[in-house]
């Protein structure tokens, strides 16, 4: 399986079925971009989507397009695109909000039915090892219940089963580790928490368009995830939440704006939510930004997500196998499993100079990100992703450590964004 000339790489790329999709993104070709996880790349249709929502549908038709250009009905039309992606049936999720406010309105709606059902279950329980943004959410979210709420924290996956006792509500786990890229096993996780009496929601920030996820299938209570990751939709583009069918009439979320209404223009003054999904939404959306997610989605209609996993493995494994065979000699520890199954598309290497090497890697056109503490993140997009940019990645990974360009004093500085 060692691939020993770059030559083999280029071969793998010609018999790649996806290598074509590349040529819909528009990617500068000095760059080998393997930050996907973090900022996906722009659809090649976004420039001149952007030029047409801004000169035509504003420009021209001004307020009008709130009906003939379809913006009122983006957020669920959207929803629907993305639904097939992550294993949603039609109405059941919408584009809106970011990431931390659809958490805060589904993990409430969430909390709500469980203390109506039983008033004893008031615990989320996460995980430490979240990305910190999600639990800073549950922390608001416990902080204004006056202690009606209460957030556990577990440090291992092996810890769930103890903590979900009798008076957890929901369990808020995200998919794949922001930091390990260690991907959980929904169905399982699903299915214990639903044994303990809790409901499931889950974070799919680093899952939605990276790999394959069932939401129906498993039986999962609610999600959340975002567009600027994998779905390359633009960057601080709106994030998604999904609701089942089964939950959508008895989840009742705390911002109740006008657009989650059922009636948005009827200016009641009393509060009514939409029957369905709609609910979840709450105020006017940016519709510009919106408008792009959907030239990220169309990219994604051309293939399916088994094969985008197939790929992904592929890169993964190659990323994995070149970096021991050829770093071997310097302190690097792949913290991302090695088992497929509990892998995202992304390879996280801890070094002692983790920050400096990457930044070294970027002056090099490789780009990759860093978290604390140690760890130099590598995401792998299969729509753009070439087995022979990993190849070069490594390559130029051991240039930096043998010569030690990292050291040199630029590459100590921080930046605001890691
Ligand atoms: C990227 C990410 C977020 C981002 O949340 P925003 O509200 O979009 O800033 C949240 N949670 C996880 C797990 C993430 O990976």
């Amino acid at each position: 399986m060692t691939m020993n000339t770059r030559d083999e790489a280029l071969a793998r790329d010609a018999a790649d079925p996806l290598a074509p999709l590349r040529a819909q993104f528009a990617l500068s070709p000095d760059t080998i971009y393997l930050d996907g996880n973090s900022l996906g790349v722009p659809p090649a249709a976004a420039a001149q989507r952007a030029q047409v929502v801004i000169a035509a549908e504003w420009g021209e038709g001004l307020i009008r397009s709130w009906n003939t250009a379809g913006w009122f009905a983006l957020a669920k039309r959207l929803g629907n695109k993305l639904a097939p992606l992550i294993g949603a049936a039609h109405n059941e999720l919408v584009v809106t909000d970011s990431i931390s406010v659809n958490l805060f309105k589904v993990l409430s709606a969430a909390l709500r039915l469980q203390q109506r059902r039983d008033p004893k279950r008031r615990v989320i329980v996460a995980e430490r090892g979240d990305f910190p943004n999600d639990l800073y959410i549950a922390q608001g979210l416990v902080a204004q219940s006056n202690g009606a709420y209460e957030l556990r924290l577990i440090d291992d996956p092996a810890e769930l089963s103890a903590a979900l006792q009798p008076d957890t509500a929901v369990a808020m786990i995200t998919h794949v580790n922001y930091r390990s890229g260690y991907m959980h096993d929904m169905a399982a996780l699903t299915q214990l928490i639903h044994q303990k009496g809790a409901l499931a929601i889950w974070g799919l920030a680093h899952s939605a368009g990276a790999v394959p996820v069932d939401l129906n299938g498993v039986g999962a209570d609610g999600a959340v995830g975002c567009t600027y990751k994998y779905l390359n939709g633009g960057p601080g583009a709106p994030a998604f939440v999904w609701v089942p069918h089964r939950h959508q009439g008895a989840f009742e979320q705390p911002l109740s704006g006008w657009w989650g209404h059922r009636a948005p223009l009827a200016m009641s003054p009393l509060f009514e939510p939409d029957d369905g999904i709609g609910r979840f939404l709450c105020g006017t959306q940016p519709i510009v930004s919106m408008a792009l997610v959907e030239c990220g989605l169309d990219v994604f209609l051309q293939t399916d997500m088994r094969a985008i996993r197939d790929k992904s493995l592929a890169l993964t494994d190659l990323f994995i196998e070149l970096v021991e065979a050829r770093c071997d000699e310097f302190p690097l520890r792949v913290v991302t499993p090695r088992e497929h199954a509990q892998r995202g598309s992304q390879v996280s290497v801890a070094h002692p100079h983790g920050y400096e090497v990457m930044q070294a890697l970027i002056a090099r056109g490789v780009i990759g990100d860093y978290r604390e503490p140690q760890v130099m993140r590598f995401g792998f997009t299969p729509l753009y992703t070439r087995h022979v940019d990993v190849w070069d990645a490594v390559e130029t990974l051991h240039d930096v450590l043998v010569k030690e360009t990292w050291r040199a004093p630029e590459f100590a500085i921080r930046a605001s964004v890691t």
